[in-house]
């Protein structure tokens, strides 16, 4: 199609039509939609050039979840020590951090704009817990491989949060908490893990399959999901003593940690909707939770 003058003009007007419903939405005290806290298991980094059953669920349930203010991203793959980080870059870089995968992963890149004015937000909400904004980050793979299927235009501002590995379940439940007042400002809550994740023990020739390859994968999702759906905080942060098959399943609680962000950040009342079950490799739970 070649533009011509009346199509550019057309489009300048219709986006100044837009701007001016903008404008009347924000002059009205409609108040803003809260948006969920999820939890995705995103898995190997493969996914984002795949088209399986949790790469096509991912692009439904961005369309299902709609068009949030910002996203604030916990991943597995941004761990920092006896501190929590915020990311306040306007333009986040797309970081490559993994090794041994086709050139086309490592030419990827989710453009996707930060939210400066939100992460600062974020860290005043975490300033109790000496928090402080961060410039020395972007988006790792575990936000934007999952990012990619359910926002693919990359239009929403994103941020991410980091992981303090040396604390406790406890203290990530409570991050969780301190952050969900951003819901209510329509800022999505999105951690990024794996309940069962144990690079070691993983079956490189297993299909896709609703169980696990292993007993212990099996019986640790299990025990997860049950305590789950009883909003077990407590036995959830202790892992460790949930069941058995933490021993390996979590044996680095990295990919486990995330998942006690996004149940921090839900409410009294919201239950646990499980939107992918299910596992990769044998052993990766790709289990998907959202609350509200
Ligand atoms: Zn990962």
């Amino acid at each position: 199609m070649t533009y011509n003058r009346r199509h550019i003009l057309s489009a300048t007007l219709s986006s100044a039509l837009a701007g001016l419903a903008d404008l009347a939405a924000a002059g009205t005290s409609k108040p803003m939609r809260r948006m969920p806290s999820i939890f995705v298991g995103h898995g190997s980094p493969m996914n984002v050039l795949g088209n399986n059953a949790f790469t096509r669920t991912l692009q439904q349930w961005g369309k299902d979840i709609g068009r949030p203010t910002a996203i604030l991203v916990v991943s597995a793959h941004w761990l920092t020590q006896n501190e929590t980080k915020v990311a306040v870059q306007a333009r986040p870089r797309t970081i490559h951090d993994f090794n041994g995968f086709p050139q086309a992963l490592s030419d990827m890149q989710y453009p996707a704009p930060g939210a400066p004015e939100f992460a600062r937000q974020a860290a005043s909400l975490l300033a109790a817990r000496g928090a402080k904004p961060s410039v020395d980050w972007g988006l790792d793979h575990g936000a934007w491989t999952v990012l990619h299927h359910m926002y693919p235009k990359a239009d929403v501002p994103v941020f991410q949060v980091s992981i303090d590995y040396g604390q406790d379940g406890e203290y990530h439940l409570s991050v969780g908490k301190a952050l969900s007042a951003l819901r209510d400002q329509g800022v999505l809550i999105l951690a990024s893990g794996n309940v069962v994740h144990n690079l070691r023990h993983v079956d490189r020739n297993a299909a896709d399959a609703l169980m696990a390859s292993r007993p212990w994968a099996q019986s640790f999702d299990s025990a997860v999901k049950a305590a789950l759906l009883s909003n077990d905080a407590k036995a959830l942060a202790s892992y460790e003593r949930l069941d058995e098959g933490a021993r390996l399943g979590a044996q680095t609680p990295d990919h486990y940690w995330p998942l006690l962000y996004a149940l921090g950040a839900a409410r009294d009342g919201e239950a646990p909707r499980f939107v992918y079950e299910g596992f990769q490799l044998g052993t990766l739970s790709m289990r998907c939770v959202q609350w509200g």
